[in-house]
């Protein structure tokens, strides 16, 4: 595959790796390429960072076909840079396109880009503990006309920005409110596709859980609001009497390579880990009588999220003494252990750019 490469005229100072945040600050290049009904996908191209021109009418900024995907380059002991299950991504994003009738683009050709794009850009990634590159691929529909219709024209992009530790006073736990109004997602609808309007829907709820002091909130099914979905941008897990519980993938959850990396580790691991339904009612009830042993959100971005209380029509529940439980703990040494290369990757998870 051909990428055409435009050399930036000046390079940015690289930021102090001690102020970095999520998100704000860009590296020097940013991929992408365009695709249309009649001719496939189309002048791949790295090029400096920065803004983007869109006609007015663009389908994206009315009708909302964008998807997205997240994953992080880690900087190694040794010095090289590593993606972490970058496949999954490539996969997941070809099933949101799919769903949004967005263009796939093939998985060998899109991994050659992310290693090429990655590579270029690898001295963005920062070394101190914890920070990594932060990558955004991400994809839209580009139409120059107000007609509704599934698109002809689209444009993918990848950028990248060096992000900082997401745990720099160490993992506190999280309070989360139960939401029992709003819902992200329905069957049927494009709860498993990562894509931009999924977020846009659930704002409001966000919102209203921070007025209230709590940090997320954990939705509940779209149809009957009676079963556990995900916690904010996040799959949930939970340890009850025993038992490792999540959500099982039902169309209207997003299926996190997080949520599947920790199922595979403790799986392997002898515990005993079920994906199935599980109510609201089973919920409130371990936590009544104390079966409730742990409860952690997992994504990319925080690796594993405690839980240290749940709040549900102003009960509140406590959790593991509003403390990391062991299996929290566990899952996230062994994960970012293997993310920034410091411990043996048995499961051949990472993927070296050099
Ligand atoms: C991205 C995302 C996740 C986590 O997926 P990872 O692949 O583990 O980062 C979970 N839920 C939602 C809604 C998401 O958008």
């Amino acid at each position: 595959m051909e990428i055409k490469f435009v050399k930036a005229d000046t390079l940015k100072a690289k930021p102090d790796p001690s102020t970095l945040g999520f998100g704000k600050i860009f590296s020097d290049y940013m991929f992408m390429m365009d695709w249309n009904k009649e001719t496939g996908w189309h002048d791949a191209r790295i090029v400096p960072f920065g803004y983007l021109s869109i006609h007015p009418a663009s389908t994206v900024l009315h009708y909302g076909s964008a998807i997205f995907e997240g994953l992080k380059a880690y900087r190694r002991a040794d010095g090289k840079v590593q993606l972490f299950r970058p496949m999954e991504n490539i996969r997941r994003m070809n099933n949101s396109a799919e769903r949004l009738c967005l263009p796939h683009i093939p998985e060998e050709d899109a991994l050659e880009i992310y290693t090429k794009f990655v590579d270029c850009e690898k001295d963005w990634t920062p070394s101190q503990e914890g920070t990594s590159l932060y990558l955004r691929p991400f994809m839209f529909g580009n139409d120059e006309s107000l007609g509704v219709h599934a698109v002809h024209n689209a444009t993918f992009i990848i950028i990248a920005s060096p992000v900082g530790s997401y745990y720099k006073e160490g993992i506190n736990p999280v309070k989360i409110m139960i939401e029992d109004e709003d819902v992200r997602a329905v069957r049927g609808g494009t709860g498993y596709a990562k894509c931009g309007g999924n977020y846009a829907a659930s704002n409001r709820a966000g919102e209203r859980a921070e007025q209230k002091g709590y940090s997320q909130v954990l939705w509940l099914d779209g149809v009957e609001r009676k079963y556990i979905e995900e916690v904010g941008a996040m799959n949930v897990m939970f340890k009850i009497n025993g038992e490792i519980v999540t959500p099982k993938l039902t169309g209207s959850i997003l299926p996190g390579i997080t949520r599947k990396s920790c199922i595979e580790v403790l799986k392997i691991e002898g515990y005993n880990v079920s994906e199935r339904l599980l109510s609201l009612e089973e919920l409130t009830k371990a936590m009544a009588d104390g079966t409730l042993e742990e409860a952690w959100g997992c994504g990319t971005a925080a690796v594993v999220s405690p839980i240290g209380e749940l709040c549900y029509k102003d009960h509140k529940y406590t959790i593991n003494n509003g403390e990391i439980g062991p299996v929290t703990q566990h899952l996230y040494d062994t994960l970012t252990g293997i993310q920034w290369g410091k411990t043996e990757d048995k499961f051949g998870w990472t993927y070296m750019i050099g």
